[in-house]
């Protein structure tokens, strides 16, 4: 496989074209952002942990049928995916309440749902992601309805799957965001990433917050708390 020219570059990796016109290489950094760009900083040592994580995890995804980008881990750093175009809604699933649900409803952390809520945003970083009705996505022309209902199917069972992994590793997974793909034939596969970055990961015993809010909401230990659920997963894994 050979690396070609760089295709895209993007707030926390970059991504190469390859000598196989249906693969892409991804690069993962140690750049990060928040609050849509606002916050800028790096995390020393996080591009090796979100590329080894989000594969271990895509790995297991696939393992119990969910259809995703990963191929191949190159490196530290760097993994051969499936080419895609990228869907552009943010899949956000929620088992506990946090962050923005919980500024837009008012009520504190950690109330736990009963069910799993899904929700869209639009994936367009000049007007800060909006949330969407799922009427809007098909007014919007950014899937189609059975899309959307595929996608929402895949993000529950990636919700089911991983809440069950991360209990076994002592961590409860209060809420993630995925982005899915579809290949040249049309196929809908999950990609992006799976990774402190994107998900919250919290300590099951103490809450203690074991990703990208400590960034966030400068809680210090950032780097710490990304190598610890790393740890724990290569403990599980
Ligand atoms: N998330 C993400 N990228 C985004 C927005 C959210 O990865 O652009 C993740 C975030 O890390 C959290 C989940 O999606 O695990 C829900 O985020 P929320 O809507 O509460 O937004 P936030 O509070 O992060 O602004």
């Amino acid at each position: 496989m050979e690396k070609r020219e760089q295709i895209y570059e993007g707030k926390a990796k970059k991504v190469f074209a390859t000598d196989d016109p249906e693969r892409y290489i991804v690069s993962y950094k140690d750049d990060a952002t928040a609050f849509n760009g606002l916050k800028k900083g790096t995390i020393a040592g996080k591009g090796i942990i979100n590329n080894r994580m989000s594969n271990a995890l895509m790995k297991r995804l696939e393992a119990a049928g969910i259809p995703t980008h990963f191929v191949e881990e190159l490196s530290d750093r760097e993994t051969l995916v499936k080419k895609v175009k990228i869907v552009p809604l943010e899949v956000i699933v929620r088992n506990l309440s946090a962050g923005s649900f919980s500024k837009r409803y008012g009520v504190e952390e950690g109330i736990v749902f009963a069910e799993p809520t899904v929700e869209f945003s639009y994936k367009n970083d000049a007007l800060a992601d909006p949330l969407l009705a799922e009427d809007h996505i098909s007014a919007l022309e950014l899937a189609s309805k059975e899309e959307v209902a595929l996608i929402r199917k895949y993000a529950l069972a990636v919700d089911e799957i991983l809440t069950a992994f991360w209990k076994e590793c002592g961590v409860t997974l209060v809420d993630f965001k995925l982005e899915f793909g579809k290949t040249a034939d049309g196929t809908v596969i999950l990609a992006d990433e799976i990774s402190p970055d994107t998900c919250r990961l919290w300590d099951a015993q103490t809450g203690e917050k074991l990703d990208k809010d400590r960034f966030r909401r400068d809680l210090g230990g950032v780097e710490d708390a990304y190598a610890e659920v790393m740890k724990r997963l290569l403990a599980h894994g």
